[in-house]
């Protein structure tokens, strides 16, 4: 990075600076923990280098709620389950409030009716989002949503370039690190110049970073947008039913029992279901293959405190008894996962990911930094 020449620079560097930090210091999963984290870098960088002057400011990073569900019919509030969630944070800009969202994922966001675009018109997640300021009688303008595109280039051989060459024609090459001491325009240190020169000749983690970084920069809509969705009066009104409607039916189902199962769920995402094999009749919950889960709701952390998480209801939570009963019974309810569960390499990305937005947008707040809100608790 080069370095700042005055203070507003200097605010810039020291949030990147805190970004690149945050991504060093994440957990390690997986085998190529490397690749991911690069990926994270490059990325974090072009996005920093994109929104940097967009003049949002953050008021809350972080947010997590915990409130009751009221029947919209009667006022009442539900006996048997609370909901709990979280989202990015709140963002205002030219006095107007918004509820920051944040999305990474795999397909075009470049146009304004694409499908993920015609999808974030509905989502019902965001709704969620948007009902639980209303019931706090904090009304929101919309929704801003912050979106990255996942880099599809992996890391490479390096190409050799050619003498014959301009400069120019051998960016991202071994003669351009071997005669600039540059990769992609980006200086070189000695022992990076000399891993890349005499090692096997493909990308290192650096180097693969700066790959994506200069790919990011070459093409920027491809990999970042950011759009705002209202939400009318009237679709909240019927968002707000629907989340009735999903914890009655979840009681109901709890009480009678009815985990109905559904085939067509059983290979979503290109992965088999966790619960397979015990639904296939090949294992059961009580084999030493499962253990059983406390925190069913681990992205809350411990915002829910000491509340029994079997009665509190999330998005996932919801979605997932759309989606399957069974499998909500085994997940929420009987609460079991297996003892050794295969690495999502995606979800690692968008967790790493997210954990570094967070950091960049607590340095957008007026002054310098956002509040990292505390969690709320249910209201009586
Ligand atoms: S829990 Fe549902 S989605 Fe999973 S294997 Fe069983 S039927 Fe399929």
């Amino acid at each position: 990075m080069t370095k700042p020449t005055n203070a507003f620079a200097q605010k810039r560097f020291d949030a990147l600076e805190a970004v690149l930090r945050a991504i060093e210091e994440a957990p390690a999963a997986e085998d190529d923990w490397d690749e991911i984290i690069a990926k994270a870098r490059g990325l974090m960088a072009g996005y920093h280098a994109r929104w940097a002057n967009s003049g949002w400011n953050a008021t809350a990073v972080g947010v997590t709620f915990h409130l009751p569900i009221i029947n919209p019919a009667t006022g009442r509030r539900s006996r048997t389950f609370t909901w709990a969630g979280r989202y990015g944070g709140l963002v205002e800009r030219r006095g107007k409030r918004f509820l920051l969202v944040f999305k990474t994922v795999g397909e075009p966001i470049e146009e304004p009716d694409s499908p993920f675009w015609q999808r974030m018109a509905v989502d019902w997640q965001s709704s969620t989002y948007c009902l639980s300021q209303l019931q706090q009688d904090r009304p929101i303008d919309g929704i801003l949503y912050d979106v990255l595109r996942r880099p599809a280039i992996r890391p490479r051989a390096i190409p050799k370039g050619s003498s014959g060459r301009s400069d120019r024609e051998n960016v991202g090459t071994l003669m351009e690190i071997g005669r600039q001491g540059t990769y992609f325009g980006r200086p070189l240190d000695r022992p990076q110049r000399e891993t890349a020169l005499d090692g096997d000749h493909r990308e290192t983690p650096d180097l693969y970073a700066i790959r994506v970084e200069a790919d990011t920069r070459r093409r920027p809509d491809w990999y970042f947008q950011r759009r705002i969705v209202r939400r009318g009066r009237r679709q909240l009104a019927h968002d707000e039913a629907e989340l009735w409607q999903t914890a009655t039916e979840i009681r109901l189902a709890r009480h009678g029992t009815s985990h109905w199962r559904n085939s067509a769920s059983c290979h979503k995402h290109n992965r088999p279901c966790l619960f397979l094999p015990i639904c296939s009749g090949n294992d059961t919950p009580r084999s030493s293959r499962w253990k059983p889960v406390t925190a069913i709701h681990p992205e809350l952390g411990d915002a829910l405190g000491d509340t029994d998480q079997r009665r509190v209801l999330t998005h996932s939570r919801m979605q997932c008894f759309k989606l399957c009963r069974r499998k909500h019974y085994y997940r929420y309810e009987l609460a079991v996962a297996p003892v050794d569960r295969p690495p999502n390499r995606t979800l690692s990305l968008a967790l790493v990911l997210h954990r570094a937005l967070a950091v960049w947008w607590a340095r957008q707040g007026k002054g310098n930094t956002a509040t990292w809100r505390s969690p709320c608790s249910v209201r009586n």
